[in-house]
């Protein structure tokens, strides 16, 4: 897939042919014996390119030393760099921070004041992923043979997209790959055929790309070696999507014509194709094995040559896992890469690996990295690590002293320690904490590999939303404002993401006492029901752009507990060795047990009647 003029493409990212496995594992080999020195290149060529940066002038003062950048560059958050993301959405010159040309705004999933926090982007950095995703071909054909015999039916999508006020495009950062030319024109690989054409993926009515995916993936059931999309809880959006219009697809099949519904046309033109001329057998088979009571196994029975299903099932991605397997009767479940808005990371080497199991080894060419020392917090059962010397109390806490903080880099991490992950771009990023707690699980070559323990700050998470304890808190007290005007008071509270059903939603558990006698009050459905709703209004951008334009969240639902409940759960998690003294109710459960304490407990539940308000900004 390496796009456009090779020449043009810095030494940094060598040039290879990507049908060729050998060049692409030497090349691995290569970057990840050389780490040091490829780091050191990598800092040498992005300082000497931005120095002159209003940014980095304002530190470096002239000088290009890694010792004086460290000391003098600050370690920043993206509040701190905001100001000049702004200015560059209003209209001033990229090069304020960037040297290259910023061409577009990439909106992360992360939230800062509710709204998508908004990643630098250059030409030349299409180039660089491009280069990462090539990558993944020969680690891939290294485990699974064959691939070039068939395809891959990868559910891609793209998502809304706008222009800031000085009309750049600000857009998610796989919207902007797969609108790229570096996708579009890419050349023919033979180990990655898609079933779903361009057009298909491209569509930016999310329906009809769905549907139209599923199409080709049926007509080409027999041709389809892999399955995936890139994260786990697309994956299953589009098996639920499956269950409720296989009957349709199937008539279409049957057919051999596509429903009138479809009506961008480019998708109606590349399926008319696919589909070609009426296939009644094949619409038999597919609505024998659809039409069966039970789905379990449905991926292997609807795909019989799949050999893997590629989605990304660590992080908060797990808790997909066990639905995941009923549904592909124990495929295995590849996650191949860990990648963000801001920068592409690390490659599983070991892609069969089980997904606890899995490692990523950070490409040294892609950033310079650095690396915040964190310690594991004993105290609750270590589900979350408490940064050392860099968040006072744990890593829920929301801001770092930023003086004192020293960073390892990428080629003295220690096995076995748990860091922050800080970045230092070619897009015109400096010292950026990305917000991801990784552990070192050991080493390929000379690069170390990392699992992905979690990301700061997030305590619930169903698709790419990621809400904070601090979001759920300011979502929660606008709700109880609501009840507490009918003297009912709002004891405790706690919550947590049910992914039982597809899509998953917000689950919250709440305490409720009246105002006087200490009973559990009688509640009133519609007051309740908009307390849900005004949950939901609170929540960041995000969340809200999942639950009502991408539907991969469900209606948020309050359960009503019996009074004592909070003190049977904090009983529990004193069983399990947290401190009566230092016991603070976690805002998050993730606790099967602590879930059947709360859940056994349960008074009535009210779910969200509306789906909160969200535009595109
Ligand atoms: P975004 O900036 O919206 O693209 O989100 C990037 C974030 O998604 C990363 O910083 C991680 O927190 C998470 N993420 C990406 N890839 C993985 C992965 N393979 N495993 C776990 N989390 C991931």
């Amino acid at each position: 897939m390496t796009r456009g003029n090779p020449c043009q493409l810095p030494g940094m990212l060598p040039n290879y042919d990507p049908n060729d496995n050998e060049a692409g594992m030497k090349i691995l080999e290569d970057l990840t014996e050389n780490v040091e020195q490829i780091q050191q290149r990598v800092f040498e060529e992005i300082i000497t390119r931005n120095a002159r940066t209003d940014y980095l002038k304002g530190f470096l003062d002239g000088q290009f030393d890694k010792q004086v950048f460290k000391k003098t560059v600050p370690v920043v958050n993206y509040e701190d760099i905001k100001p000049y993301i702004e200015r560059i959405a209003n209209g001033d010159s990229s090069n304020i921070i960037s040297a290259e040309p910023i061409i577009e705004l990439l909106t992360s999933s992360g939230t800062s004041g509710g709204q998508p926090k908004m990643m630098p982007s250059t030409a030349e950095d299409l180039h660089r992923k491009t280069f990462f995703y090539n990558l993944l071909v020969p680690v891939m054909n290294k485990y699974v043979d064959g691939l070039d015999e068939g395809k891959a039916m990868y559910l891609l999508f793209v998502k809304p997209e706008t222009k800031t006020p000085s009309g750049l495009m600000a857009r998610p950062v796989l919207t902007s790959y797969y609108k790229s030319n570096n996708f579009q024109n890419r050349p023919f690989n033979r180990f990655n055929v898609f079933t779903s054409p361009d057009e298909t993926i491209l569509c930016s009515d999310s329906k009809q790309s769905m549907y139209c995916q599923l199409l080709c993936g049926l007509v080409q059931r027999q041709e389809v070696l892999r399955v995936g999309a890139v994260f786990a809880s697309a994956f299953l959006r589009a098996i639920k999507f499956l269950e409720d219009n296989w009957k349709e697809l199937c008539s279409n099949i049957r057919t051999g014509h596509v429903s009138d519904w479809i009506t961008d046309p480019g998708c109606r033109k590349v399926v008319s194709l696919v589909l070609n001329k009426p296939k009644p057998e094949l619409a038999d088979l597919i609505e024998h094995e659809c039409s069966s009571k039970s789905w379990e196994r449905i991926i292997k029975k609807l795909w019989p040559r799949t050999k893997y299903i590629e989605v990304i099932v660590t992080g908060s991605m797990a808790q997909y896992v066990s639905t995941l397997e009923y549904y592909s009767g124990g495929l295995p479940l590849v996650s191949t890469m860990y990648a963000s808005s801001e920068c592409y990371f690390g490659i599983n080497f070991k892609p069969l690996s089980k997904p606890w199991d899995v490692s990523y080894t950070l490409i040294p060419n892609m950033a310079y990295f650095e690396f915040l020392p964190v310690k594991e917090k004993n105290e609750d059962g270590a589900q979350y690590v408490q940064c050392n010397g860099v968040c006072k109390e744990n890593c829920m806490e929301k801001e770092t002293e930023k003086e004192d903080v020293e960073t390892v880099e990428l080629v003295d991490v220690k096995l076995g320690q748990y860091y922050e992950l800080v970045v230092t771009t070619f897009t015109g990023l400096y010292r950026y904490r990305v917000g991801d707690i990784l552990m070192v699980t050991g080493f390929h070559n000379k690069a170390p590999q990392f699992r992905f323990v979690h990301r700061r700050n997030v305590v619930l998470s169903i698709d790419t939303d990621k809400t904070s304890e601090e979001d759920l808190l300011k979502a929660v007290t606008k709700a109880k404002v609501i009840v507490e005007s009918l003297g009912i008071l709002l004891i405790e509270y706690t919550s947590y993401a049910d992914t039982s059903s597809i899509p998953g939603h917000y689950v919250l558990f709440w305490e409720l006492t009246s105002k006087g006698n200490n009973h559990l009050p009688v509640l009133d459905p519609k007051i309740m029901e908009q307390c849900c709703s005004t949950v939901e209004e609170s929540l960041d951008s995000v969340y809200r752009r999942c639950r009502r334009k991408d539907n991969s969240i469900g209606p948020l639902e309050i359960r009503v507990v019996q009074h004592g409940t909070f003190d049977a759960l904090m009983d529990f998690c004193v069983s399990q060795g947290s401190s009566v003294n230092q016991y603070k109710t976690p805002r998050c459960i993730k606790s099967g047990e602590a879930i059947n304490i709360l859940d056994s407990r349960v008074v009535t539940r009210f779910f969200s009647q509306k789906a909160p308000f969200w535009e595109l900004v």
